[in-house]
């Protein structure tokens, strides 16, 4: 079991309390997709604020300028977008609950039916040159993780749907990288 700590309720929120994820029953969970942060020195919190920050014009120059824009929604999202990270040392963080439909995938079907997982750090994928690589501490504690979730919980999640980000349609095909995509087949494909 991979060390888990707790942050929903201590991470930056969306500063409109009405802005919250829709809720599902657990046992519509079949399918977990992980991601990773593509941005070096990224932390949860970091994610959670840049996430959550609705679009406005911070510097006061009468435009919004493109660092000021929230690419996830213009009002910002809820919480921030996984339902786990995976620190670089390995801790993993539990950041949203399991029965919110977290905007993790790009997908509103795959959403409602799926785990987000997110390893932090900058990974090289298609089309994507990362400056890092995944540590062994959070390769091991993704399949800790993942085995944990399956064996915990009411869900069926099949091999097969245990997938990166880029296995989603129309999605980033550099999410998660390839050393976490050659990972994931080699331990649920073969
Ligand atoms: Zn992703």
């Amino acid at each position: 079991m991979p060390k888990i700590v707790n942050v929903e309720e201590e991470l930056p929120k969306n500063p409109d309390v009405n802005r919250v994820w829709k809720l599902r029953k657990s046992s519509s969970v079949d399918t977990i997709v992980v991601h990773q942060a593509a941005c070096k020195g990224a932390t949860t919190r970091g994610i959670a604020k840049y996430h959550t920050s609705p679009t406005e014009d911070r510097n006061n120059d009468g435009r919004v300028d493109a660092w000021e824009v929230n690419h996830l929604s213009a009002k910002g999202a809820p919480r921030i977008c996984y339902h786990y990270t995976i620190e670089r040392s390995g801790i993993v963080y539990k950041c949203n609950y399991h029965w919110d439909v977290v905007w993790n995938a790009g997908s509103r079907r795959i959403n409602k039916k799926s785990i987000g997982i997110c390893i932090l750090g900058d990974f090289s994928g298609p089309d994507y040159d990362g400056k890092q690589k995944p540590t062994k501490a959070q390769l091991k504690a993704l399949e800790e993780l993942i085995w944990h979730l399956r064996v915990s919980d009411i869900w069926s999640i099949p091999d097969k749907n245990i997938k990166g980000h880029c296995d989603v349609k129309r999605s980033k095909k550099s999410c998660p990288g390839t050393i976490i995509m050659n990972f994931i087949e080699k331990t649920y494909r073969t």
